[in-house]
Formats: C-alpha cells, sequence, structure tokens
C-alpha cells in the first residue's frame, strides 16, 4: 500500500468538471434512464433544481436532477445509472445543513420522501436499525412507548434525518452526557460508488472488503501516528475530516466504551462523500423519566462563560445539558410572542446571559438535591439568588424549544445583513472559553459587526454567527474573521468544526487543522473508498475556497428584477447595522421588487416547515412530503423567480405549480422562525398570475359570492339544487372544477341579514355604556345566521349594548358588509381593496372611539389585523385594526377584568365534553386559549384542544376537484380521526370551512363558540 500519494484519478476529477457545466445531453440520459429504471420521482425542471440547489447554509449550486426514490434498493440502481455516465452523486436528507454539504453538481438523492422506515428494533440489545431518511424525532416518537430513545437530540430534531445527522456527526443539546453520533451508532450498511454493499461494523469481526478497508485505514492511522498525537483536537466536538482516530482514539470520549474499532465510525462524519448509506444501527438510551433544570441568571456574559467549567463538574453522571442564551437572544425572545412569555419564565431582571443547566435521571428528589446543589454553587460564586429552579416538565419543555430556536430567532433579522453561518460551532477546551469568546468579540467589533453567543457551553461549542452582507462585503469579512477565529481556536487547542461538518465552508480549513500529512491521508481514504470520485466530489478532498462567491446563493450576479407589488411590503424593505442590528425605515431597502424579495429572501433553508411535530406548518408538505410543497420550496421558488433564475418569473407554470397545494393558512407566518409569510405571498402571486393569465370561472363564482348572495339567497330551491342532483354536481364540476363531492354551503331565504333587525343603532352604540359592534359576514350571516343570533344573545346577556355593523354606503348591492377575504384568496387585491374600504370606513367611526369590533369567521375579522394593513387603506386600516377582536378573544378580555357576571350566572352546566379544532389563522394568531377559556365560562365544561394541522378546507381549496384528495388527507391527518374517537364530545370550531370538512368527513355537526355559549344560556 503506498500511504504517501493523495492525488485523486484525472479521469475522475475530470467528471465533476464536465457535470458541472451540466450536459444536457447526460442530463437527458440520466433522467431518461431513471424514469424507465426505477418508480422514483425524477425531477429534472429548473425549478425543481433551484429547489434541490440549497442547504441551510449560504450556498448554492445547481445541481443536475434530483432523485426521489420510492425504495431503498432504488439507490443502487440510481447510483449505477450515475456510475455509468459518470454523474456524481450527492446524498440528501432534510436538506439542514449549514455547511453546504448537501449542495453540489450531478444527482441529488433525497432519502427523505420514501426511504424512512424502521427495519428492527431490538429492545434487549438496545438497538434499533433504521433507514437513512427516517427524521429523528418521528425515531424517538415510535420509541417512547418502550422508555428508550436515541439521545443525539439535535435543534433541528423534528425534520433532521438519522441519515444526514450520521453524515455530519452531529451533536444534540445533551452530547456532555451521551456523546455525538458517532458514539452512538454501532453499524452501517452502506453502498460504496462500485456498487458493493457493505457492512460497516465491529473491526475484529469483520472480512472480506470491509476487513481490507479496515487494515487499509489501520496502516494510515500507524503510519501517521506522531501527526494524530500533535495535531488531532482532543475535545469532544471535533467533526471535521474523516475518524481516522478510531484506530487510535484522539476524542475526549471513547468511539465505543468497550474501546474496540467500528468501522462505520469511518462514514460517521464522512458527509457522503466515502459511501452511501442504507441503513443505520443505533445504539439506544434509557429515557429519563425526571428531569430538573436550573436557569442560572448572570450579570456578566464573560462570568457566565466563565462559570461553565464549574458547572460541569456537578451532578455525578446525572447532568445532561449546560446550554447558553445570551442577552440578545433574550430580547429577541420577549419580541416574538410565542416566546414571550416562556423567557420571561426563566430570567431574574434584565441578565446579560443565562445558562440552562439540565439534570436528568429516574430519581426526581436526588434531581431535585443535586439542583440545590447548582444553587449552592453559584452561592459560593457570587451570585445568590441567581437560580430559577425548574422541577415540573412544562416550564422546562416550553424553555427548550425557544432554546431549540436559538439560531431561527436570530435569523429573524431584516435587511441585507445577516447572520452567517462559518465559524459558529468553533469548540474550545472549557477552561478557555470566557477568554476565547471575549477575544473572538473584539475581533467582530473590528470587523464592524457582531455576534450573538448561544448553545452549548457544556462542551465549549459556543453558537456564534456575526452578521455581514453576502451580496456586498460579506465574503470578505467572511475571509478575514475566518482568519482571525481560526488563530484563536489554534491558541486555545480547540477544533475549528465542532458540530456543523466541513462541506464547502470548511473544506479549506481540514488541511489546516490536522497538516497536510493527514490531508493526504484523508485522500487516501477517499481515493480507496471512492475511486471513481461519484459521491459528493470536491468537498472534503480538493474542495474549493469558502468564499468563493460563484458558489454562494447571494453571489455575484444575484440581481432581482424590478416589479410592482400589489400588497405592501415596504417593511422588509430595510437595511439594518450589522453591528446595532437596527433597520432603516421601511421602504428604504433599494429593493427593486419593493419588499418582496426580501421578504422571500427570508427563508434561509433551515427546514423547519418539514416538520411535523407540532404547530400548523406546513399541512401540504406534511401531506405530500415533497420540497415543492414545503414553505421553503416555495421561498426558493420565488426566490429563483424573482432573481431571473426561473424563466418567467412569478407568471411562470412553476411558481403556479409550487403556490397550488399553499392552503393560505399563515402556519408559517407564525411557526416560521424567520416569518416567512407565504399565504400573504401567495395573495402576490396570485395577483400577477391573474394580470396574465386572468381569472378561472371558479375563482369568479367564489370571490363574488358576497356581491349576489343578497340575490342568491332569494331563490334558495334553485341555488340548492346542485346539491340534490349527482348530474347537476357533475356538471358543476366539469363547469367550474368544483369538486361534485363535496356539497355546496346550503342558501336560505330567511337569514340574518334579511331576519328581524337585532341591536342598537350607531348612534346608541356610540353613546352606549357597554357598547360593542358585531361584524356579521358573509358566511355566518347567509349561510349559518344562527351563529350571528347567537353571538347577539350572549353579548346582550352579558349586558352589552351590541350594535350590528351595517353598510354606510348604499353604492353597491347588498346590505351587509365584507372583508374582502374572498377576492384576496384568488389574488384579487384591487376588488378586496374596495371592499375593506367600504368595511373599514364603516367601523372607524366605532374604533375611534374605543368600542370593541368583534368578528365570528376567523380569517375574515383577522384579515382586518393582517391584509387590510397591506392593502394602502392607510391610517384607517391601523385604528380599525387596533380595535378588531374575535368573539372568544373579547370575552376573555372582558372576563378578565370582571364584566361578565352577569353572563357567567346565566350559564348552565356542560353535558358533553367539548373537543376543539382551532381555525388556522386563529392558532397563527395565537388565539386558541381564548377559545378554550371562554369555554370554561360554562360550568363543568370539560374541554380538550385537538392537536392538528390545517383541516385542510382552507376556504374554497378544499372544493376543488384538484385538491378533493390532499383536503382529505390533511384532514384525516389528525383531525378527523380525533373526532370519530371522541364518539360523545360535541365538536367546536370557529371556521365555517372547518365545520364543512368535519360534517363533511365524519357526519358531525361541529358548531361555533358562540353558539355553544348560546345553547347553554338559561332560557
Ligand atoms: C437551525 C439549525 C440548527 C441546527 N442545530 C444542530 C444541532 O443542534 N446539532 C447539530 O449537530 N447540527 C445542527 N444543525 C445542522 C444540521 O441540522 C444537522 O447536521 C442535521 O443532522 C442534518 O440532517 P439532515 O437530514 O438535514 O441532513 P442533510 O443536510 O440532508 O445531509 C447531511 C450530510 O449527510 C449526507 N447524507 C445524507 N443522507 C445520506 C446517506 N443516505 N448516505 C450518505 N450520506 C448521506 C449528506 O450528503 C450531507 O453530507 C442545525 C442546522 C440548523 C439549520
Ligand atoms: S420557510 Fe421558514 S421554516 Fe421553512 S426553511 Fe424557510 S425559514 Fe425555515
Ligand atoms: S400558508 Fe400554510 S400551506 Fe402555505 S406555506 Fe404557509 S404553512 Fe404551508
Amino acid at each position: 500500500m503506498n500511504t504517501t500519494t493523495a492525488t485523486l484519478p484525472d479521469s475522475a476529477s475530470h467528471t465533476y468538471e464536465q457535470v458541472a457545466t451540466a450536459s444536457n445531453e447526460v442530463a437527458g440520459l440520466l433522467a431518461k434512464r431513471l424514469k424507465t429504471e426505477t418508480q422514483g420521482e425524477v425531477l429534472f425542471s429548473t425549478a425543481d433544481r433551484g429547489r434541490y440547489a440549497t442547504d441551510a447554509s449560504i450556498y448554492q449550486v445547481i445541481p443536475l436532477g434530483v432523485f426521489v426514490p420510492k425504495h431503498a434498493e432504488e439507490v443502487a440502481t440510481a447510483m449505477a445509472i450515475c456510475r455509468d455516465l459518470k454523474v456524481p452523486i450527492v446524498p440528501r436528507g432534510g436538506g439542514t445543513s449549514q455547511c453546504g454539504q448537501t449542495t453540489g453538481v450531478g444527482l441529488v438523492i433525497d432519502h427523505s420522501k420514501h426511504v424512512r422506515n424502521i427495519l428492527n428494533l431490538d429492545l434487549q440489545a438496545g438497538t434499533v436499525e433504521v433507514q437513512p431518511g427516517m427524521v429523528l424525532d418521528s425515531l424517538n416518537a415510535s420509541l417512547k412507548k418502550h422508555g428508550v430513545w436515541f439521545p443525539v437530540d439535535v435543534s433541528t430534531g423534528a425534520q433532521a434525518t438519522l441519515g444526514g445527522m450520521a453524515g455530519n456527526n452531529s451533536c444534540g443539546s445533551r452530547s456532555i452526557a451521551y456523546g455525538n453520533m458517532v458514539h452512538n451508532v454501532l453499524g452501517a450498511k452502506a453502498w460504496l460508488s462500485n456498487g458493493e454493499l457493505l457492512d460497516f461494523s465491529q473491526f475484529e469481526n469483520s472480512n472480506g472488503r470491509e476487513k481490507q478497508i479496515g487494515l487499509f485505514v489501520k496502516q494510515l492511522a500507524v503510519h501517521h501516528q506522531a501527526e494524530l498525537q500533535t495535531n488531532w483536537p482532543k475535545v469532544l466536538r471535533r467533526v471535521a475530516g474523516y475518524n481516522l482516530d478510531i484506530f487510535d482514539n484522539q476524542n475526549e470520549r471513547p468511539y465505543s466504551p468497550d474501546g474496540k474499532v467500528n468501522l462505520s465510525h469511518l462514514l460517521v462524519g464522512s458527509e457522503g462523500t466515502l459511501a452511501m448509506t442504507q441503513s443505520l444501527t443505533l445504539k439506544l438510551s434509557e429515557l429519563p423519566t425526571a428531569k430538573v433544570l436550573g436557569v442560572v441568571n448572570f450579570n456578566s456574559f464573560h462570568k457566565a462563560m466563565d462559570s461553565a467549567q464549574h458547572i460541569v463538574k456537578l451532578g455525578s453522571g446525572s447532568l445532561t445539558a449546560v446550554e447558553l442564551v445570551d442577552r440578545t437572544m433574550i430580547d429577541l425572545s420577549l419580541k416574538i410572542p410565542a416566546f414571550a412569555p416562556t423567557i420571561r419564565t426563566a430570567i431574574i431582571g434584565e441578565p446579560e446571559a443565562i445558562l440552562l443547566v439540565e439534570f436528568a435521571g429516574t430519581d426526581k428528589e436526588k434531581l431535585k438535591r443535586e439542583l440545590k446543589q447548582l444553587v449552592a454553587l453559584m452561592g459560593d460564586m457570587g451570585l445568590p439568588n441567581s437560580v430559577v429552579e425548574m422541577v415540573d416538565d412544562a416550564p422546562q419543555k416550553n424553555l427548550w424549544e425557544v432554546r431549540k430556536a436559538g439560531l431561527n430567532i436570530m435569523m429573524s433579522l431584516k435587511g441585507d445583513g445577516k447572520p452567517v453561518s462559518f465559524i459558529e460551532d468553533c469548540a474550545v477546551p472549557l477552561e478557555h472559553l470566557a477568554e476565547y469568546t471575549d477575544a473572538l468579540t473584539q475581533v467582530f467589533q473590528k470587523h464592524g459587526t457582531k455576534g450573538t453567543w448561544y448553545a452549548h457551553a457544556s462542551v465549549g461549542t459556543l453558537h456564534v454567527r456575526p452578521i455581514l452582507d453576502m451580496r456586498r462585503d460579506g465574503p470578505l469579512k467572511m475571509r478575514a474573521i475566518a482568519e482571525e477565529a481560526s488563530a484563536l481556536v489554534r491558541k486555545f487547542k480547540g477544533a475549528y468544526s465542532g458540530e456543523h461538518g466541513d462541506g464547502l465552508c470548511r473544506g479549506e480549513w481540514i488541511e489546516w487543522q490536522f497538516g497536510p500529512a493527514l490531508q493526504q491521508a484523508f485522500a487516501q481514504i477517499k481515493q480507496h473508498l471512492d475511486p471513481l470520485n461519484l459521491l459528493s466530489p470536491n468537498r472534503m478532498v480538493n474542495p474549493p475556497k469558502m468564499d468563493d462567491t460563484s458558489l454562494m446563493r447571494f453571489g455575484n450576479n444575484y440581481k432581482i428584477i424590478p416589479i410592482q407589488t400589489a400588497l405592501d411590503w415596504s417593511a422588509w424593505n430595510v437595511h439594518n447595522d450589522a453591528a446595532t442590528e437596527q433597520t432603516t425605515l421601511p421602504g428604504t431597502g433599494q429593493d427593486p421588487a419593493q419588499g418582496l424579495a426580501k421578504a422571500v429572501e427570508m427563508c434561509n433553508n433551515n427546514g423547519t416547515c418539514r416538520k411535523f411535530d407540532a404547530g400548523t406548518m406546513c399541512p401540504s408538505f406534511r401531506v405530500t412530503r415533497d420540497e415543492v410543497h414545503a414553505t421553503r420550496g416555495r421561498a426558493n421558488t420565488l426566490r429563483l423567480a424573482l432573481s431571473g433564475q426561473l424563466q418567467g418569473g412569478l407568471e411562470s407554470p412553476e411558481v403556479k405549480e409550487a403556490m397550488d397545494l399553499c392552503v393560505g393558512c399563515k402556519g408559517c407566518k407564525r411557526d416560521c422562525p424567520t416569518g416567512v409569510d407565504m399565504a400573504r405571498m401567495k395573495i402576490e402571486v396570485q395577483h400577477h398570475y391573474n394580470e396574465k393569465h386572468g381569472l378561472q370561472l371558479k375563482d369568479k363564482l367564489i370571490s363574488n359570492l358576497p356581491r349576489y348572495a343578497h340575490i342568491a339567497s332569494q331563490w334558495p330551491g334553485l341555488m340548492n339544487l346542485r346539491n340534490q342532483s349527482p348530474l347537476l354536481a357533475k356538471l358543476a364540476e366539469s363547469l367550474t372544477g368544483l369538486s361534485a363531492e363535496r356539497s355546496w354551503p346550503e342558501w336560505k331565504k330567511d337569514h340574518f341579514f334579511n331576519g328581524p333587525r337585532v341591536g342598537v343603532s350607531a348612534e346608541e352604540v356610540l353613546k352606549a355604556s357597554k357598547p360593542v359592534v358585531l361584524f356579521v359576514d358573509t358566511f355566518n350571516g347567509y349561510f349559518e345566521s344562527e351563529n350571528a343570533w347567537a353571538a347577539h344573545d350572549v353579548l346582550f346577556a352579558a349586558g352589552y349594548q351590541v350594535h350590528i355593523a351595517s353598510r354606510t354606503k348604499q353604492d353597491t348591492p347588498g346590505q351587509h358588509l365584507c372583508c374582502g377575504r374572498t377576492y384576496l384568496a384568488s389574488g384579487q387585491v384591487n376588488k378586496a381593496k374596495e371592499h375593506a374600504q367600504t368595511l373599514l370606513e364603516a367601523l372607524l367611526p366605532f374604533a375611534q372611539k374605543g368600542i370593541a369590533i368583534v368578528g365570528l369567521e376567523p380569517s375574515c375579522l383577522l384579515t382586518l389585523r393582517d391584509e387590510s394593513l397591506v392593502m394602502g387603506l392607510g391610517e384607517m386600516a391601523e385604528t380599525v385594526a387596533a380595535h378588531a377582536v374575535l368573539f372568544e378573544e373579547f370575552l376573555e378580555a372582558e372576563n378578565k377584568v370582571g364584566k361578565l357576571d352577569a353572563l357567567k350566572v346565566k350559564l348552565t352546566p356542560a353535558q358533553k365534553p367539548i373537543l376543539v379544532h382551532g381555525h388556522c389563522h386563529q392558532k397563527a394568531f395565537g388565539l386558541m386559549p381564548s377559545v378554550t377559556q371562554v369555554i370554561q365560562l360554562i360550568p363543568q365544561a370539560k374541554v380538550d384542544l385537538i392537536e392538528s394541522s390545517c383541516c385542510g378546507m382552507a376556504g374554497s381549496f378544499g372544493y376543488e376537484a384538484s385538491h378533493l384528495e390532499v383536503s382529505k388527507q390533511m384532514a384525516e391527518a389528525n383531525l378527523l380521526p380525533s373526532i370519530r374517537n371522541n364518539e360523545d364530545a360535541c365538536v367546536v370550531a370557529d371556521g365555517t370551512s372547518c365545520r364543512h370538512q368535519i360534517v363533511d368527513g365524519t357526519k358531525r355537526d361541529a358548531i361555533h363558540v358562540a353558539l355553544l355559549l348560546a345553547q347553554h344560556l338559561i332560557k
């Protein structure tokens, strides 16, 4: 064996260059063979390739194509085809890597959609074998009932795949207790690029090709023993390069507890460059049944850093995490409604930093004693009364969610300067942590920027991202800061890449870290396992420069095409100051797309929209598991379109396809950590599409409903015929595209708007002592009038003088008011604006008097607090928005100030358990607690909230034949089974379309909360 040469064969390196120029002929052949030889998805369109050209890094490299295998074996087939055609392969899981690991020319193979099963669970042995596309949290969800878990708890656990985690040698918050990925993998079956399927496990039991590989690496390790001893960082968190030290362990913690060599550890951290994982065998740990958390408040960041080395000595084995949250992060969290209440539970005064110190085990009492030791330690260190003790599970869980969202919280900064990941996971020994962070902070200052610190203080890996503008001087500054940071890492004998891997960003630093001899050894390992240089070439070996702008998402040629937007996006159109994080005034950011492009660019590809566990985002991805149907896929498509990388721009069929299954639920508005509001973007995009292609009949029919409702309701027999005749329903489907399977809302001759007048006049309410204005929307007014009457009755019973809002302008048909929602749903911004204007003019006098404007339909009322503010309706919109509340919000607020006593005594006890489904827009505005609290006004009410995403009906979405199946699948994900499983419950749903979906899917009626309360009024 020659252990001194490290060059790759010429033919192999040429392959990379050749494919990089994307020969159409090769692409065509590749796509054709994949289509004929597999059942997987073959995605070669410009938009698909663009969507897979990025991950959570700053890079963008357009691949030749994308393959989504249906079965694991198809990965081998695809590899064989690539081998024949000399096309490089880029393995991919969730695509959440931060260093560009999953960006590359060639064929991207996405394992996350289908190749994601548990293959073998052996509880006796404490092991599980999984396919690489399985997501960590879904594995842990299925293990929970057995009292075990896979403990490498990365922050991206809800979307990161185990194949990707192994690829990156990922590390969780609790690595001090459980180690990194490499410490928890017991075996890997993987294909070499020549097609051989090998079983990488214990070296001493191996034979054949596996043994040969082991011997080859062993000889390299022996040959380079001196460099291994001197150049290899001796910290837990070193993930750079290949794990040559499996034969001469340099890690703080042995890779295997028994010290035996496991060949699978060679693949861990190899970032898909050595072999393609078919399955992984993982070591399971006992799930801690008890946890306590001490939140230590520090008045200086330096003190927090300095304390970590002492805190880690506590707990005699039960200390599982010491995590940092700094002042900037605390401030940012306080500004996010979803996080503010939680972070307030953890802070005492205004700390400069907090450390989250967790002890876990099986005996809560013992852990409580350990928590007291922490309190005592801090007292000894001059910080008495600095620890918030959290013993109960719920507050701990909430705080961990905030910490896990740390990076994303930081990324919510608007403007072109963004926190950039390139030195964010350097690991230094704990005794140098304070000195290291001080010195690096000075480096940032020198370069006119700042960084926010957070993460794993227990293992010396502090995350920090300086704010850089990658379109301007960012790449230059990145290089300069990287040079100075690396000098510090060397001074403190740390690891430059301590968590997030090498990829494009740190490939060039591998030689810097380990020296030329070890780099040479890595090249030999690559050559030995992948002589064809087929697997992610030019990454760990022969990597490009980190600041090669031709590989960046916002590279030299990135330019936004000027467009005139229909909605106001100026809030995003700002510049920011890297040092102060202050942003300029709205509209000053020089975005040729008037802020829309900058709003779209807020997506940093972190992949949170691929999660399944909680929240609403993103229902269409949850059903399809397609990248194109995730918020990220949509944001990337829009970015490509707005920057001229997609022919046809916003009006292109590719953009239409990406938007098609977006239900406009606003889940992303709340759940996306950087606030990508795709529902609003969809309105803007549809507006542009309509301008070019015109409106479809179904859009006209639905959007104009508020205009013709007063006429249609006069002919209910005729209008409802379609629901009674399957033939007519079929005919209507072929004409309108609205599914024959769905019933349409029933028209009624007698409805709220032509029924007996209720409530007081405008003049009376303006003078009333307990005034309230009720805005009755088209749907509740015409189709479910009982809700409008119920709302009136409940408010009246509570002693309010209720005025029913009505038109002040009589120049258009119909007397009722409309928010314009139906027009917005199909992108008709101008028409929506007309309606909203009339509504606002009618409501303004009451809002100006401070009178609450109460609405029933979440999507209608909340339009006043959302889209109305960006349609150019000026101050009037702001004033009304400030007073527009949902029925339940109003009652909850009034109850808090003791104004509902009159109502409470009139409510009779609940007879049934109550099950609540939240409308997506209620959830997006964080209003579900109001619903449950208002229901609890009813004596003996037992309320359960269904943990569901969108119901799938989403306005007219679920009525459309082309969406029928997806709509049903969304409902079946959780909502409908929960209702079926609670036969006795009374179901409450405030959304008209949600109620419709529920009755269609379960034959059970759901009712508005106003009706529920009214039904419980003493008759
Ligand atoms: C907000 C945020 C927070 C993060 N927090 C953490 C954290 O706490 N800890 C941490 O360690 N990392 C963290 N990361 C980085 C990243 O999420 C993790 O590395 C994660 O494990 C990657 O999983 P993935 O499925 O997205 O992998 P991908 O990014 O898709 O792939 C990762 C690597 O694995 C390779 N790969 C994928 N599948 C295979 C296969 N079948 N065979 C061979 N190679 C394969 C890929 O080629 C790539 O090199 C964070 C990232 C973000 C954006
Ligand atoms: S849309 Fe939001 S959640 Fe999804 S990847 Fe982009 S930033 Fe992350
Ligand atoms: S609005 Fe809803 S469906 Fe559309 S991208 Fe956001 S979360 Fe997904």
